[in-house]
């Protein structure tokens, strides 16, 4: 008997009767339209990544064709004159449980705390400024619907407390609308002082605060493994270049600049970005739609680009990478996974497991996969996505591609 075996590292995708092969291994894809070859493997292919093949079938030259297209590439090999079956293991993903509470339920070791790697702590209000509310659903910012009131200390320790030694805890955000004048920001720096090694606390300012708390800053750079993030305008970048290094080491200091539209991109070019690290952060600021259609979306030419591994294509396939482990407190103690759905608690009255255990049940955000969303379900590169982002989450809209 002859067996057509398709490498374990490549991962075989069939919809809508067009079949895809993404070879993990050197991130050689292969799309194949032909409905006799998709009919082969949507009947014969096992969970093996192998199926017996008629000597009838190797007949055709569009099957030996396409045989010899597999082997040149490294997709896979045609196996001759076997008496049994081959057999080789596919791999597993290694996530602790999955989005489903019978699994958690059922398994008395399970410790949703393992799977915690960032919380963001917003330690009072911002500016009631509309700017900086749709930003925090984008990213980490300044939250500034809720105005003015501090974090309520004593319920953030306890609801903190099983959390800051867990090891895979790898970062802790502090936001707020001036976290340098939080009144208890001594106690939340000695809370913090048994904190992993390795987890990095990262301090977001608006640059204007630094220059006008000069003196209180100089209270947190005793924080192990710190950095301070701003978000700016491109526009102010130059300035504020020059003037925060005398209050800060440049060295802990990162810049976010916020990237609107073309202008912004093509003043940002100009200017020299080389003094401090910057990212650049596209806003979505519910008129500038087209600016992402042309900057942001994914196109033919990114699908092509992308190779990612083995483990990266069975995370997309079962976690949301951007989200997973990811919880965000609000300065009135609302707890999230993602602002942009439901609230999970408050740490008021909850406590951290079962926090993590209703994300676990409700899965919107630690496991929104596009294998989740219309019409990414329907898409041949689901797994090949990067995904689901807070922009989509933002605009309800699932596919910001030019793929149809
Ligand atoms: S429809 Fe969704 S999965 Fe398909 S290419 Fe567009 S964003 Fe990616």
């Amino acid at each position: 008997m002859k067996y057509f075996v398709i490498d374990p590292t490549v991962f075989v995708e069939i919809k809508n009767g067009k079949m895809l092969l993404y070879n993990s291994y050197n991130g050689e894809k292969l799309l194949v339209n032909d409905q006799q070859i998709v009919n082969l493997f949507i009947n014969g292919l096992n969970k093996m990544n192998i199926f017996p093949i008629e000597n009838e079938v190797l007949e055709t030259d569009k099957i030996r064709d396409f045989i010899i297209e597999i082997e040149k590439n490294d997709f896979g090999y045609l196996l001759s004159n076997n008496k049994t079956l081959p057999i080789q293991f596919a791999p597993l993903i290694n996530i602790q449980t999955e989005n489903d509470q019978e699994i958690i339920t059922k398994d008395n070791s399970f410790n949703p705390l393992i799977d915690i790697r960032e919380i963001s702590i917003h330690l009072n209000g911002g500016p009631d400024n509309k700017q900086f509310s749709n930003l925090s659903k984008q990213i980490n910012c300044i939250h500034s619907e809720l105005i003015t009131d501090n974090l309520n200390f004593n319920q953030l320790s306890k609801f903190l407390l099983p959390i800051i030694n867990v090891k895979s805890l790898f970062k802790i955000n502090l936001l707020g609308g001036n976290v340098l004048t939080y009144p208890y920001l001594e106690e939340v720096k000695v809370l913090l002082l048994s904190i992993h090694q390795s987890t990095q606390i990262c301090v977001y300012l608006l640059p204007h605060i630094v220059i006008n708390n000069a003196v209180n800053i100089k209270e947190i750079l005793d924080f192990q493994n710190l950095k301070f993030i701003f978000y700016l305008n491109p526009h102010l970048y130059k300035e504020f270049a020059e003037i925060l290094p005398k209050y800060l080491p440049s060295s802990l200091m990162e810049y976010n600049l916020i990237i609107e539209s073309e202008d912004d991109l093509t003043f940002f070019d100009s200017i020299e970005n080389n003094l401090i690290k910057s990212n650049l952060i596209p806003l979505f600021n519910g008129l500038n739609f087209d600016f992402f259609e042309k900057n942001v979306f994914t196109d033919f030419d990114d699908i092509k680009a992308i190779s990612i591994s083995q483990n990266e294509v069975y995370q997309n396939k079962n976690i949301n990478s951007y989200n997973f482990g990811k919880l965000v407190v609000l300065h009135n103690g609302d707890i999230y996974a993602n602002l942009n759905k439901k609230m999970l608690g408050n740490i008021e009255s909850s406590y951290a497991p079962e926090i993590i255990l209703n994300e676990y049940k409700i899965g919107e955000s630690w496991f929104l996969t596009r294998l989740k969303v219309s019409p990414c379900k329907n898409c041949i590169y689901n797994f090949l996505c990067p995904p689901v982002s807070n922009y989509e989450l933002l605009m309800n809209k699932f596919n910001l591609c030019h793929i149809s």
